[in-house]
């Protein structure tokens, strides 16, 4: 079947403002044939967006090593995230560690007003706002708002001294994050679930889930995490591990581990 019709199929429709999340590994297209695909789908009146997220760094290994970030800084969030940012027409935002890109209608208005000065998941929480849909194709965890509820339920992680240099000045990480594994048990209900090039996808509403996570979380905050990976076990206030020796631990284990990777790459 035509990708178009593939994802007209599942739910898609002309006009859509669409999240993606996609395993380029799990389709059987390139990731510029999905996303001139995914564009025709939703039309001149439609718009598509995706992370694009960039490595950051310790602020100590900042002081010998100015790393910047701008416009066409590679993501490393894969495949699709790089051709996203390349593609004609394709505008990023200016927060210079979540990098978001978009395509179409909207593209200026939900980029623009994500800066260095607003909430890491901002064009989330506006597609959230606004009728906005999450699409995942592949293998990806989650739906795009866990993230935007842990930021509007103001849940407190011990967040990692971690920045980078953009216009000549230092940025530094000020949000919680998440755990990629945890995020998974959430149960939620999708608009449709089928194929796309290959790829098992399903499609949510993303105001429908948001709603879900906030009722959820505000119940018990600890409903997101797997349980087992140091994060989850030492970071968050509702962490078993809370306890302010465990947290200078934690500092050390993660200035640790990002020095031993500053090495090697
Ligand atoms: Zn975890």
């Amino acid at each position: 079947m035509d990708l178009v019709n593939e994802i007209h199929r599942i739910g898609v429709k002309k006009g859509d403002t669409l999240n993606l999340k996609v395993s380029m590994k799990s389709t059987n297209v390139t990731a510029n044939e999905l996303i001139a695909a995914l564009l025709e789908a939703v039309g001149p009146e439609g718009t598509i967006m995706a992370e694009s997220f960039i490595r950051s760094y310790p602020l100590r290994y900042l002081r010998t090593h100015k790393k910047t970030s701008s416009r066409f800084t590679p993501s490393y969030a894969g495949w699709f995230a790089n051709a996203m940012i390349h593609y004609p027409g394709s505008v990023r935002s200016s927060h210079p560690i979540q990098r978001f890109t978009a395509i179409g209608k909207r593209a200026n208005e939900l980029m623009n007003a994500h800066t260095a000065d607003s909430y890491a998941y901002g064009p989330l929480q506006m597609l959230c706002l606004t009728g906005g849909k999450n699409l995942n194709i592949g293998k990806v965890v989650g739906v795009g708002t866990t993230h935007v509820a842990i930021g509007i339920l103001g849940l407190k992680q011990v967040i990692p001294r971690v920045g980078i240099y953009q216009d000549g000045e230092l940025f530094k990480r000020d949000w919680a994050g998440g755990c990629a594994v945890g995020f998974g048990n959430f149960k939620h209900e999708y608009l449709g679930c089928d194929k796309i090039a290959g790829a098992n996808c399903t499609l949510s509403d993303m105001h429908t889930t948001l709603t879900n996570e906030l009722w959820i979380l505000s119940e018990d905050p600890s409903y997101f995490m797997c349980g087992k990976c140091i994060d989850c076990r030492y970071s968050w206030e509702f962490s078993p591990g809370w306890k302010p020796l465990n947290r200078v631990m934690l500092s050390l284990f993660r200035t640790y581990n990002y020095l031993k990777w500053s090495l090697t790459n």
